[in-house]
């Protein structure tokens, strides 16, 4: 049924989570707002990198930095996906439901910054941009629309179940959206069976146009809310409103929302 997941939520994993985000906190509020469940998808960088490091992202430029870090972030890693199941098995049947998931990032040589034999273990894999290497150099349009696409291409090509605030990183730098990525973002994801999400942390992304194209290409519409304080947590407004504004009406929404347990 529509809207009793929440795809996108980040715990006190997450360096950048603002307080309350325990999954026993999260847990209780799931019920109390009559949430089926939610997917914990906390960043797979997080766990292979210190905080310092993990908001440098050198290793996407450099990837080695990643493979060095293999080794203590897989068991961290590991810890993770343990915890949220140890949640599931302890959990009785009335609890909202806990899917695996994380959130990745992709690096220059195309390969998500995650290791992907953990690939299985998940519900839900999403893949964001979060970063480019032009920011670092200072920003010109130009190039930032040349790096966004091939940086999103390349994310798409990881087996991410979900695209996570697909047009982010313009908004981030208070730049116009380009309406040109719109369609080969959307092509890309028919063709690989990929979902956008509707993410409302923030601002809400992407836009009507965008998830008007979705809907007509039969690409599937994710709600996340990208939870990183409590407040944000289960709370749909602004994807219903969009939805609305897209035309799409209650009963359409059980065609256009991603679910989990009816993914490719
Ligand atoms: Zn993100
Ligand atoms: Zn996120």
């Amino acid at each position: 049924m529509a809207f009793d997941f929440d795809y996108h939520v980040h715990t006190t994993v997450s360096y950048c989570h603002e307080g309350d985000l325990t999954i026993d906190n999260l847990l209780k509020l799931a019920k109390e707002k009559g949430l089926k469940g939610f997917a914990v998808t906390d960043h797979a960088h997080h766990l292979y990198f210190d905080n310092k490091s993990a908001w440098q992202y050198k290793y996407i430029t450099d990837y080695n930095l990643f493979l060095s870090a293999m080794e203590i972030g897989d068991k961290k890693f590991e810890d993770y996906l343990n915890l949220i199941a140890n949640y599931n098995e302890s959990n009785n049947e009335n609890s909202p439901k806990l899917l695996i998931g994380t959130e990745v990032d992709v690096a220059q040589n195309g390969k998500a910054v995650f290791n992907a034999k953990y690939r299985d273990k998940l519900d839900v894999l999403i893949g964001g941009i979060h970063w480019l290497p032009c920011i670092k150099n200072g920003l010109d349009s130009k190039t930032l629309l040349i790096e966004f696409m091939d940086f999103t291409m390349m994310l798409m090509e990881n087996d991410i179940d979900i695209l996570a605030h697909p047009t982010r990183i313009f908004r981030a730098n208070k730049m116009e959206i380009p309406k040109e990525v719109i369609r080969p973002i959307v092509m890309k994801a028919k063709e690989k069976g990929i979902a956008i999400e509707i993410n409302s942390h923030n601002y809400p992304d992407p836009d009507v146009q965008f998830i008007r194209s979705c809907i007509d290409e039969g690409v599937k519409l994710s709600i996340g809310t990208d939870t990183h304080r409590i407040a944000e947590f289960g709370d749909f407004s602004m994807q219903k409103r969009i939805l609305s504004e897209a035309g799409i009406n209650d009963n359409m929404l059980d065609d256009v929302l991603f679910t989990h347990d009816n993914k490719d």
